[in-house]
């Protein structure tokens, strides 16, 4: 196994040097706070929306100062558009852990930096490793589909036991050498060669490696998650319309959907007419507002915590 793995970091290494991207913005000038604010824009989103967002933030955003002093309504524009805006809010709050606790410096130290809020076990691994180039594993999805694959391994990885068994196998794939490069490599392998539905295992450094490949069920991995439906939501939003025809908007709550996000306000789903939405004394004392349309919305919704 010891000397197989080195084979298969060698060829992984040897790979990238060659056809691994080395472009990306966040690869340029590459620091724990740029790889960090990539990291989390990347999450559940595709390199090509994440890159014009990368730089707006990046522009407005150049450091761990600048935006742990920013109004959270400054951060939460410029994510206008990614979804996910816990994610934001998290970034914004461990700026400002950075700045008071750490004098704006990235701990160096994997536990401590999982502590910081929105930052897991991955993401500490892709700081410490692409921005302070230091042996750490990484399992974003790009690096779980090649290792189930490589090493076929069944059921859903990310359920607890198949979790176990991958950061196992990813950490004992980690180099001791070019730390940066290695865990490059392996998003470049997952995103590029190792994609979910075509894979192409012809020009993949670790073909003869691959178990799933040998056996001829490279798309049976992963395990697809086990199915479960989302929970449908019907909610009412009103348009308050002024004199000046200015429109109504209210800060939402920073937990939930849309968390601290303006948006119509929201009045639950049990209004009949839209007279109710006198409902309290929040809109009752909205007294040159006149109630123009009320619209009715449903949609399933992920927890957004
Ligand atoms: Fe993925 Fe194919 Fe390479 Fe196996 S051989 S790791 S399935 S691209």
């Amino acid at each position: 196994m010891q000397l197989q793995t080195k084979k298969i970091q060698k060829v992984i290494l040897e790979w990238f040097d060659k056809n691994g991207r080395k472009n990306l913005p966040w690869q340029k000038a590459r620091t724990p706070y740029r790889v960090w604010v990539s990291e989390i824009m990347l999450q559940q989103t595709q390199v090509t929306t994440v890159i014009p967002y990368f730089e707006r933030f990046i522009k407005k955003f150049p450091d761990v100062k600048s935006l742990a002093n920013a109004p959270e309504d400054e951060v939460l524009e410029l994510w206008a558009g990614l979804g996910y805006y816990a994610r934001a809010r998290n970034l914004h709050k461990t700026a400002k852990i950075i700045q008071q606790e750490y004098k704006g410096t990235f701990p160096n130290d994997l536990l401590l930096l999982q502590e910081l809020p929105g930052i897991g076990r991955s993401t500490a691994g892709a700081i410490f490793s692409l921005g302070m180039n230091q042996p750490a594993a990484i399992l974003d999805g790009n690096v779980k589909r090649v290792f189930t694959r490589l090493h076929a391994i069944d059921g859903y990885p990310n359920a607890s036991k198949t979790l176990k068994q991958l950061w196992q196998i990813a950490e004992d794939y980690l180099p001791n050498e070019r730390a940066a490069d290695y865990t490059q490599a392996m998003m470049d392998l997952g995103a590029l060669l190792c994609t979910p539905t075509q894979p192409n295992c012809k020009s993949c450094p670790v073909q003869k490696y691959c178990l799933a490949h040998a056996q001829d069920k490279t798309t049976d991995y992963p395990t697809p998650k086990p199915t479960k439906s989302l929970p449908v939501r019907s909610s009412h939003f009103l348009i308050l319309v002024n004199n000046q025809q200015e429109i109504l908007l209210e800060k939402r709550p920073p937990a939930g959907i849309w968390g601290g996000l303006w948006s119509l306000p929201e009045c639950g789903s049990n209004l009949s007419s839209p007279h109710e939405a006198k409902r309290d004394a929040e809109f009752s004392s909205i007294s040159k507002n006149v109630l123009k349309t009320w619209c009715r919305k449903n949609y399933a919704c992920e927890i957004d915590s």
